[in-house]
């Protein structure tokens, strides 16, 4: 919760509508969430390539340090916009929305950390060759699954009956 003094109170004109109008056209677009990262060339596979070779693992690497970079400026523009929005409205109700867009744009920020937090370990895995394999199975995960989702670490079935497991224990 942001709690600011109002070093001008507001004066008691009853020209409400106005001035919540003006607040509206100053307001800083929030920023977007950022959970998927899909600005890349897709990879063009030659005939006989091998899976995950050199300028395969090159060309994952790069979203996974670009998606990182693009989550990182999205945190620094969440941190500027709650500083910039952070205005104290005489109005409960003005408040009251204020507080909630404040907690939605929080936990975005904290997914986007985590994610941050996620892409760093996958990195790492990068790194060490431990990547690109069904920590289930052991099959391949696929180069157009890494594309779209180049943090994970299981092929799409066992994702899937994961998601099932998860649905029926009630999650
Ligand atoms: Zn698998």
């Amino acid at each position: 919760m942001v709690k600011k003094t109002n070093k001008n109170p507001p004066t008691k004109r009853k020209a409400a509508p106005t001035q919540r109008k003006q607040t509206k056209k100053t307001k800083a677009k929030a920023p977007a969430d950022k959970s998927n990262f899909s600005n890349f060339e897709p990879y063009k596979i030659k005939r006989g390539e091998k899976y995950l070779n050199e300028s395969q693992e090159k060309h994952l690497k790069k979203i996974l340090i670009d998606w990182r970079m693009n989550l990182m400026e999205e945190v620094d523009k969440t941190v500027n916009y709650l500083q910039d929005e952070a205005s104290n409205f005489p109005d409960p109700a003005d408040r009251a929305a204020q507080e909630e867009e404040f907690s939605i744009e929080l936990r975005t920020r904290d997914r986007e950390r985590k994610l941050i937090r996620k892409i760093d370990s996958t990195l790492e895995r990068l790194e060490q060759g431990d990547y690109g394999y069904c920590d289930s199975c052991g099959i391949e995960i696929g180069l157009r699954r890494l594309e779209a989702r180049p943090t994970a670490e299981k092929c799409v079935d066992c994702k899937s009956l994961d998601e099932i497991r998860e649905r029926q224990l009630g999650n």
